[in-house]
């Protein structure tokens, strides 16, 4: 009897376990991806928008050609999880499943702070294609980049967005003029990697002269005055400003009774299986506690190796064999620094007590690494 595989989002996660599915399965079995674009942003590419590298049509790819490759593909909103009759609702459909896989990122929550929205997030295109406008005819001020609260997807992408617009400003001869802020509710750079990276980071970033402003809290953003307020009482006049917002859980997975205490899906760290078997979840949905008491990274290099480590069980167990993939916690992250050179950090981020996490260098070879890995990610899986 053929099965059905139900995959909730395309992004990095879901299009990864699609096709290692496909690949693994024959066609008696229907692999079927639903998300609610008709498209996968790269994001690791997002900030070379700014500084004009690429553009946002380089940058995002269809995803209706992975029909070509046996797997079925729907653009609707999923609106609910039935993980005890086993459906999903989407659009105007209910889609039946055997296995089910959820990978619907994290959700960007605009109305947890007043005056945040699309237009000002660092995280989104609509907020990066309006910092590149201003950019064209900004000539000096205060800039000001500010990560709300945590977690929040990649650690590294606001340093990384700091020290491009550091570059950007060099490049154009303005940096002398313009003031660039950090303001994190952070305690450090990329804290679970461990203080030796954070204090390099920091270190990296100071050396450029971007002022980092640790552990506060945004409260909200008076768009008309230009003023950013904090918790703690601080404010501070701002000309260009870019937020990454609150991240929570979809609604439909919140309704679904998946989420732990944390307010993330709660799955087993090392096969992904929520607590109803059958159903997994991967990515930036879930919420894995790490041994140091810290959560993992949202980072989609993890997305990417969840969803190897559950498309080879799924397809295990369904012909029959014992299934023994198992995701280790390794990862890797490149950190643009501008002038065409990137660090790169990997390791053990299940090690106990602590991650076991080391960072290369500064150097041109990560970023072109970086720039091949963008390549190969759109030849690969669409
Ligand atoms: C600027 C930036 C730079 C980054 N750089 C890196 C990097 O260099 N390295 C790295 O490892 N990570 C990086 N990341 C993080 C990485 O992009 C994410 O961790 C990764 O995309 C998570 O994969 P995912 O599959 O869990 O979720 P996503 O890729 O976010 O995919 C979720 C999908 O679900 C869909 N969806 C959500 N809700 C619904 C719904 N109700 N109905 C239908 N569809 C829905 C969405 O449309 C989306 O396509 C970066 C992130 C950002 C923002």
């Amino acid at each position: 009897m053929g099965k059905t595989i139900l995959i909730l989002g395309g992004g990095a996660g879901g299009l990864v376990a699609a096709n290692k599915l496909r690949k693994k399965l024959n066609d008696e079995h229907k692999i079927v991806l639903i998300d609610q674009n008709d498209f996968q942003l790269y994001y690791p590419s997002l900030f070379w928008i700014l500084e004009g590298t690429r553009t946002s049509e380089q940058i995002s790819k269809k995803l209706n050609g992975i029909s070509k490759k046996g797997i079925e593909f729907h653009q609707e909103k999923i609106t609910k999880i039935d993980v005890i009759t086993k459906q999903v609702e989407a659009g105007e459909n209910i889609h039946s499943y055997d296995y089910l896989i959820i990978a619907l990122g994290a959700k960007l929550n605009y109305e947890a702070v007043p005056g945040i929205g699309p237009k000002n997030c660092l995280y989104v295109l609509p907020g990066i294609l309006n910092l590149r406008e201003q950019l064209k005819t900004f000539s000096g001020g205060k800039v000001y980049l500010v990560v709300s609260s945590v977690p929040f997807r990649c650690p590294a992408a606001p340093y990384e967005a700091a020290l491009l617009l550091d570059d950007y400003f060099r490049q154009r001869g303005i940096r002398d003029k313009v003031d660039l802020r950090l303001f994190t509710a952070e305690a450090q750079p990329m804290p679970v990697a461990g203080p030796k990276i954070g204090t390099l980071v920091r270190k990296i970033i100071e050396g450029q002269g971007v002022k980092y402003h640790p552990t506060v809290k945004l409260a909200s953003v008076d768009n008309q005055n230009r003023k950013i307020f904090f918790d703690n009482g601080d404010n501070f006049d701002f000309d260009l400003l870019a937020i990454v917002p609150p991240h929570n859980a979809p609604e439909a997975v919140r309704d679904a009774g998946l989420l732990g205490d944390n307010g993330w899906v709660l799955v087993n760290p090392a096969i992904m299986e929520t607590k109803y078997p059958e159903v997994f979840a991967i990515g930036d949905i879930t919420g894995i506690k790490l041994p140091s008491g810290k959560p993992l990274p949202k980072a989609g290099v993890f997305a990417h190796f969840e969803a190897e480590v559950v498309a080879e069980r799924i397809a295990a167990e369904i012909e029959g064999k014992k299934p023994v993939a198992k995701f280790t916690g390794w990862g890797s992250c490149f950190l643009e620094i501008g002038g065409g050179k990137a660090g790169l950090a990997f390791g053990n981020f299940y090690a106990n007590p602590d991650p076991k996490v080391i960072m290369l260098p500064p150097m041109k070879l990560w970023h072109w690494v970086k720039i091949i890995f963008e390549k190969w990610w759109f030849w690969k899986w669409f």
